[in-house]
């Protein structure tokens, strides 16, 4: 069977120095220190060490298809989206990464789909970012669950997504620059509670600020199952059910109604999870995904789903229908 999984980062091997091109900041750069790892520095600071399946596109193929995964969607690290940089330095930033997947995609095409990253900060050079990437053949595009500490709603994001909806580019939306993460540093909180959180912050800005129905034909899609949001819908209803004051105040719809109307991919790590969220959101609205290469990922990428108990189309829905759907693709690009 086909498997696309549309959750997967990964990073050129040699970045420019930004920092000193700019002259300012804590850009991320690699340090190669030994073979077939490196370093991402943030300034001075270590953030991670990664190796060389972050990188190298013929690794990758060999390892996913052990797991016998042919395609992946491939996006930056959001650590790299640099929002908080001078716009037009961002865009500078934005366009290597973008190029680099493009011509990743050019030479692969049977195997890559690519997420481009924007200059989010500035609303023109986002759309005029987003127009050149539709032209160089990426799918869509990953955005942080906040911008710069700005929710999703905000005014300023509408024309970007209009742009998305018009193009035909998808949108995964993916946590990062977590809520509270200075007051939560021990035991890897931000990654465990944080994210979560964020994703559920995003997708709550999204549907109380009635995106969906403005843009019926927009694609998006929440990582890590939509993180929290799925467990606490009920909360989140109730809350919108008795303090509509509060919750109901740019859109008048439930909540509850927006199921089935984005994509969650199928990162839970835990079976029964996944069997509540495609009851939650219907299995055409779940996509499979990994977060490979991180180790917080689902490394085996979807092994899990196949030994679960679900009927053959569930599965055809999860590891390819979905994907194709939200990315718009069609199957005769991979035969
Ligand atoms: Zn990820």
């Amino acid at each position: 069977m086909l498997k696309i999984d549309t959750h997967t980062h990964i990073i050129p091997k040699k970045l420019p120095n930004w920092s000193d091109k700019f002259g300012y900041g804590d850009f991320i750069y690699l340090q190669h220190h030994k073979k077939g790892f490196a370093k991402m520095m943030r300034g001075n600071q270590f953030f991670r060490e990664i190796n060389e399946n972050a990188w190298n596109p013929k690794l990758r193929i060999d390892e996913y298809a052990k797991f016998n995964t042919q395609v992946q969607v491939v996006c930056t690290i959001p650590v790299m989206f640099s929002y908080w940089a001078k716009p037009l330095d961002c865009l500078d930033l934005s366009q290597f990464l973008n190029d680099d997947l493009a011509e990743l995609i050019e030479k692969h095409p049977k195997h890559y789909l690519g997420l481009a990253t924007l200059p989010m900060q500035d609303t023109e050079l986002a759309i005029q970012e987003l127009e050149r990437c539709k032209k160089i053949g990426l799918q869509g595009i990953q955005i942080g669950s906040n911008i710069n500490d700005l929710n999703l709603n905000e005014e300023r994001f509408y024309p970007i997504f209009e742009a998305c909806e018009k193009l035909g580019m998808a949108i995964m939306v993916h946590p990062w620059n977590m809520m509270g993460q200075k007051y939560m540093q021990r035991y890897w909180l931000p990654w465990l509670v944080g994210m979560p959180a964020e994703t559920t912050r995003a997708i709550c800005s999204m549907i109380f600020s009635g995106i969906f129905d403005k843009l019926p034909k927009l694609r998006v899609m929440f990582s890590h199952a939509g993180g929290s949001f799925l467990a606490t819908l009920g909360r989140i209803e109730h809350g919108f059910n008795c303090r509509p004051d509060l919750v109901a105040i740019d859109n008048p719809v439930n909540p509850r109604n927006y199921l089935g109307k984005f994509w969650v991919d199928s990162i839970t790590h835990d079976p029964i999870m996944l069997e509540y969220v495609l009851k939650m959101v219907g299995s055409d609205k779940v996509v499979l995904g990994s977060d490979y290469p991180f180790p917080l990922g689902d490394l085996e990428i979807g092994r899990f789903i196949e030994d679960m108990n679900l009927d053959a189309s569930v599965k055809e829905d999860i590891f390819y229908k979905a994907p194709l759907e939200w990315l718009g693709v069609d199957k005769n690009r991979f035969e």
